[in-house]
């Protein structure tokens, strides 16, 4: 064989993961949130951290909190919110793995405050993730916009019950979003369609397969057909 053949077990595979927006995303925006008691969680989330996980994508928050700058809450207060989020994922038998927030205020011009990217690039460091493989699901345009800068796969999911607001950032995020869904869960369906092993997974297994493992509760049977049956 010649010296310059590959080697067989190829070059080590980076991780993959799903960057997600907190306030209005994973949490009813509440606008600069203080009380954790408050927080909650919208329809869908636990089932889609869920088939996340089971499919091998590690699920990083990513969130704007300029009320700590603007003085309204403190960092502790954040970590406070984050505690709490944290149980009542597990309550729903769902994890994240991480939250990066910045504390800033726009005018600070920070590198950290999103559509800036420094917290991806931070969290890209932290978790070796290959970014080209990776997504950003959000309800703003600037979580869209940050994921375009990196080259990441965009899930625009405007907030369920917010349909006054941020109407003029709109129809940018609607014409530059990779999937635009109107649940939390279905975006998720749609980045495990695009991003999962499943297209040429080294299992075999069909992406909605791949997406199914680990969640044991019964079906909603919203938008799923049954597609392929799993080897047996
Ligand atoms: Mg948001
Ligand atoms: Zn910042």
């Amino acid at each position: 064989m010649p010296a310059s053949s590959p080697p067989d077990r190829g070059p080590p595979v980076r991780r993959q993961a799903v960057f997600l927006d907190r306030d209005g995303t994973l949490n009813v925006d509440l606008h600069y949130l203080k009380d954790p008691e408050r927080l909650e969680l919208h329809r869908g989330v636990g089932e889609g951290l869920r088939r996340l996980r089971a499919a091998g994508f590690l699920r990083l928050v990513v969130t704007n909190q300029s009320g700590v700058a603007r003085g309204l809450y403190t960092a502790k207060d954040v970590e406070a919110i984050h505690a709490r989020l944290v149980q009542k994922l597990a309550e729903e038998d769902a994890s994240v793995d991480a939250f990066y927030y910045c504390p800033h205020a726009p005018e600070e011009g920070c590198a950290c405050r999103k559509p800036e990217v420094g917290l991806f690039r931070q969290a890209a460091r932290d978790w070796d993730l290959d970014l080209s493989r990776c997504a950003v699901l959000g309800d703003r345009y600037l979580d869209v916009e940050a994921g375009r800068r990196l080259g990441m796969l965009t899930a625009y999911v405007p907030e369920p019950g917010s349909e006054g607001e941020y109407l003029e950032e709109r129809p940018r995020a609607l014409a530059e979003a990779d999937l635009v869904a109107s649940s939390f869960l279905e975006a998720v369906d749609g980045i495990l369609q695009r991003l999962a092993r499943g297209s040429g997974n080294p299992a075999g297994l069909p992406v909605a397969q791949v997406a199914r493992l680990g969640s044991t509760d019964q079906r909603t049977g919203a938008g799923r057909t049954g597609g392929t049956s799993p080897p047996v």
